[in-house]
């Protein structure tokens, strides 16, 4: 099974393989700058090279790791200059994913900002074409979101209707965020939620485009729209859910990364242990 969570790159990008080993994660996802800013410091051949030599030493394989957009851009945005420092920021991270050996980076579709999902979406599609044509094997991976008022992406059907609109088809592909589809109104709760919820991810998506799984139970209840993950079981989603989509996703050896909280209840070490234990 390829599981584990989200880890800091504080230091150098290279702690993060570190801070995966001492989590005992098999998979790994990452921001490859500071996520809140709209700069990223350059990435630095030394520290490239430690992070792929520690990724050897470790057998962590490449396809076992993942990168994460950054917060502030919006794919979707109806703000000119704010769409174009969107479109660059994807392109930048699709480059230093390249550079650091990571095949997937995941990203939110954006918001449309009040002007409508059409006009969003075609913003959407451009922005994310244009991406695509950078000349690396890093995948762009569109996560389903929460359905946060005027979010692009939470309903599988308009992700699919997006999907394929992609082009080259090999540049793109899809991350599973369970908390956002539950608070979408996907119930996960049971086994048969589950395998009812997956199916109709795959009819409007398809399985085959499913690169990586992010395991977060959900604080909110089902359909409510609010993006806050919850420690594995201990949510609204409960334990028999997670571990029906664990073994699921497990068997199809697609990577698991948790971005549970870290609080008094429980840390991330404690959480990637109980969801393997539920395995
Ligand atoms: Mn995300
Ligand atoms: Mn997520
Ligand atoms: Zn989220």
């Amino acid at each position: 099974m390829l599981i584990g969570c989200h880890v800091s790159i504080s230091g150098s990008i290279d702690k993060a393989v570190n801070n995966a080993i001492e989590r005992k994660c098999s998979a790994f996802q990452i921001f490859t700058r500071n996520p809140r800013g709209w700069k990223a410091k350059e990435l630095i051949d030394e520290d490239i090279k430690n992070f792929k030599n520690k990724l050897k030493e470790n057998n962590i394989d490449r396809f076992s790791t993942c990168a994460h957009m950054p917060y502030l851009p919006n794919l979707s945005s109806p703000k000119e200059d704010g769409l174009e420092k969107s479109v660059n920021s994807l392109i930048e991270e699709v480059e230093r994913c390249g550079k650091l050996g990571i095949p997937y980076l995941v990203t939110h579709l954006g918001s449309h900002l009040g002007t409508g999902e059409d006009a969003g979406i075609k913003r959407l599609v451009k922005g994310l074409t244009k991406a695509a044509q950078v000349k690396n094997d890093v995948m762009i991976l569109l996560e389903n979101t929460a359905g946060q008022k005027n979010s692009v992406g939470s309903d599988f059907k308009q992700l699919g209707e997006i999907f394929k609109q992609l082009k080259p088809v090999k540049k793109f592909g899809v991350c599973f965020d369970t908390c956002h589809a539950f608070v979408s109104g996907y119930d996960l709760r049971t086994e048969k939620d589950v395998k009812e919820t997956f199916k109709t991810f795959d009819k409007y998506v398809g399985m085959e485009n499913l690169k990586i799984l992010h395991l977060n139970d959900a604080k909110g209840e089902l359909g409510c729209n609010l993006d806050r993950h919850y420690h594995i079981g201990l949510g609204n989603i409960g334990k028999e859910g997670m571990i029906a989509v664990i073994k699921l996703i497990a068997k199809k050896k697609i990577p698991i990364i948790l971005e549970t909280p870290i609080d008094d209840i429980r840390d991330d070490f404690e959480n990637v242990k109980i969801a393997k234990e539920l395995a």
